[in-house]
């Protein structure tokens, strides 16, 4: 029996079990966990002593070369996948979208064409849908068929994005009877808009009032309605971004009713907050993003919801766009700002520094936070999102007690600014493998533009 690579001396950690254990891989696969494997012609071997051997971590909510007001974000397949890496995330899930009038299999192609001779890491997509006809309705099935088993929907962004609640009824309806997934953008549309064109009338054009606009209570009462809607439509619902504590409690509540609905929230919503908007001049404008940041008081509801599987996911929203020429075309008009803010690469940590290492909730809820959840919902485990024998081996050697400053200086993102500017986190990954090859060592990339691939991912198959 030999190896292509041993991983010897580390703490396999899942979502339920931590374990002293040897990881050997073959063939881009783990073949074996045990104690003291047998090291004989090993091509290579990692000692990962006073260290943790997780799960790569999988990113579901991503947003890599897309266009948004006339620009695009900043990342593409190839330095969003690489800034990813960095950050011990293997695999991530993009959202390919349909615009008005084209074919569901038309966004899936032009997603596919972004992302296959340049992405490092593995990627799937969800399809975002903003038009739907009877003829795309129709295609629905035959897209979950193809491994894109999930479809996002907006209750936001009227003229734009925006589905009336009959549209997203039927889509509910159709992704329930054939195994997909609906992801739900929870804020009303309509009742913002309203606020938005007021601010703007009253002269309030600066990047704040993007967040005073937005309040709680529109993204609380969109996802009461998704919640109803998909309990009507008995299919399960995912609420991404959840940003307050008023839309936590929507959740919370749906799940005490042992309804199919799930929650991500984003490093964003853990760490900053209103006050981030009140920095001078343009400043604010690097925190622009939807939903918006809220009261300081919400991100320890937030923690306490990931502690207690009020949510489920964290994810990171991630869609970049620089300071510079990019958030700057909304300088007299907060309404033209790039809504987006970079966080690929950072998710990781900041989860693991504020979760696990300041004693909110263990190594275990970790990994399922960041890596386990994400893949049982859309469809990749037990391929990914665990370290088990048959399983891909994407893997992190993680240190606990690494401690790093985050900042645009050393990040690997194609960015201009860091929104974590200064943050000091403890736990870093330090080598980070893709399907058994090394794409991270410390400082060091190895990775390959192209070789990561799309994943066909199954049904829901409930979690
Ligand atoms: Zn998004």
């Amino acid at each position: 029996m030999s190896f292509d690579t041993l991983i010897v001396n580390g703490t396999v950690v899942t979502a339920t079990d931590t374990s002293r254990a040897d990881v050997a891989i073959s063939g881009g696969r783990v073949v074996a966990l045990g104690e003291s494997l047998p090291r004989e012609n090993c091509k290579q071997i990692f000692d990962a002593k006073g260290k943790y051997v997780l799960p790569g971590g999988i990113d579901v909510h991503t947003h890599l070369d897309m266009p948004f007001g006339g620009t695009r974000s900043a990342d593409d397949f190839e330095t969003g996948t690489r800034a990813a890496a960095f950050g011990g995330t293997t695999t991530l899930i993009d959202f390919a979208i349909q615009y008005k009038g084209q074919t569901l299999r038309t966004a899936f192609d032009d997603w596919m064409s972004k992302a296959e001779s340049k992405a490092i890491t593995d990627y799937g997509f969800h399809c975002i849908i903003t038009d739907l006809p009877d003829a795309q309705m129709e295609e629905m099935p035959q897209l979950i068929r193809d491994g894109v088993s999930s479809f996002k929907l907006f209750m936001a962004y009227p003229g734009v994005f925006m589905l009336d609640d009959a549209s997203i009824f039927r889509a509910m309806r159709t992704a329930s009877k054939h195994g997909g997934m609906i992801c739900m953008h929870a804020e009303n549309g309509g009742a913002i808009d309203v606020i938005v064109r007021q601010a703007l009338a009253e002269g309030k054009t600066a990047p704040k009032y993007h967040a005073l606009t937005r309040p709680t209570t529109a993204e609380a009462e969109a996802t009461s309605r998704a919640i109803a809607l998909a309990e009507m439509a008995g299919s399960p619902v995912y609420i991404v971004h959840l940003s307050c504590n008023d839309a936590l409690e929507k959740v919370r509540e749906a799940r005490d009713r042992g309804l199919p609905v799930y929650a991500e929230t984003c490093p964003q919503y853990l760490y900053l907050s209103l006050e981030d908007m009140e920095k001078p001049g343009f400043e604010s404008a690097k925190y622009v993003f939807t939903p918006p940041l809220r009261e300081k008081w919400h991100q320890e509801k937030l923690w306490s919801g990931l502690k207690n599987d009020h949510l489920q996911v964290v994810s990171t929203d991630h869609c970049p766009f620089c300071f510079k020429e990019q958030k700057e075309l909304g300088k007299d008009d907060f309404t033209k700002i790039p809504n987006g803010g970079p966080g690929i690469e950072h998710r990781m940590s900041l989860v693991f520094s504020g979760g696990v290492a300041s004693g909110k909730f263990s190594v275990n809820r970790f990994v399922e936070l960041v890596s386990t959840t994400p893949a049982k919902t859309f469809g990749l485990y037990p391929r990914k999102g665990t370290v088990a024998v048959g399983s891909d081996a994407d893997l992190v050697i993680f240190d606990p007690n690494r401690e790093h400053t985050i900042s645009v200086k050393t990040h690997h993102m194609r960015v201009d600014y860091s929104m974590f500017e200064g943050i000091r986190v403890k736990g870093m990954p330090d080598v980070v493998f893709s399907r058994g090859r090394v794409l991270v060592e410390g400082d060091k990339f190895n990775g390959r533009p192209g070789s990561g691939q799309f994943i066909k991912r199954a049904t829901y198959a409930g979690v």
